[in-house]
């Protein structure tokens, strides 16, 4: 897009965005019109790659734009010939990029103390909570707890989760996908 033949609505559309923009960043230089060939190619030089939705077991096809360069994941496609998805994704496929990019990732154990998040070791995590799991069957037996597994299970994962729940002494035991 030029800047000669946007329309007179969208025109001031962006003249009121570049002075909101001012007030905030104090400059009008932050703001400008993308040029033909960034419209064409926003990131130059980027690669698709093939690759699977991890979010649940069925695997459907992602197409990731990846800027090799600072090794980024810029931006998702659905992969139209997958065979399982087929040109498609469900609501939580379609942003597995954020899984990866989002501020909210949670990328270690934290541990709530006096209403604020702390991080803590793995290994304090496993063992604090299964320290509580014993106490509660203890208290109220094995049926007080439920073992609920999740759609990123392989069969083999599920197995051992199956496993799991029979030797702690329940069968409350379900999967995610049935909620
Ligand atoms: S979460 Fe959705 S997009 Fe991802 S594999 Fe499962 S069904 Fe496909």
């Amino acid at each position: 897009m030029s800047q000669s033949n946007i329309g007179r609505r969208s025109f001031l559309k962006l003249a009121a965005l570049g002075a909101g923009a001012t007030t905030a960043f104090g400059s009008n230089d932050t703001l400008r019109f993308a040029t033909e060939a960034e419209l064409k190619d926003p990131f130059p030089g980027s690669v698709m790659k093939r690759t699977i939705c991890s979010i649940c077991s069925a695997g459907c096809g992602i197409l990731a734009e990846v800027d090799e360069s600072s090794n980024t994941w810029i931006r998702q496609d659905w992969a139209a010939d997958a065979p399982m998805n087929q040109g498609s994704h469900c609501c939580k496929g379609i942003d597995q990029i954020d899984l990866t990019k989002s501020k909210m990732r949670l990328k270690y154990p934290l541990k709530k103390v006096n209403g604020k998040w702390e991080r803590i070791s793995w290994e304090t995590a496993v063992e604090e909570i299964g320290n509580k799991m014993l106490e509660v069957r203890a208290e109220d037996g094995p049926d007080s707890v439920e073992f609920l597994g999740s759609a990123k299970f392989s069969n083999q994962q599920a197995y051992y989760f199956r496993k799991f729940a029979a030797f702690w002494g329940t069968n409350n035991i379900d999967h995610v996908a049935r909620i």
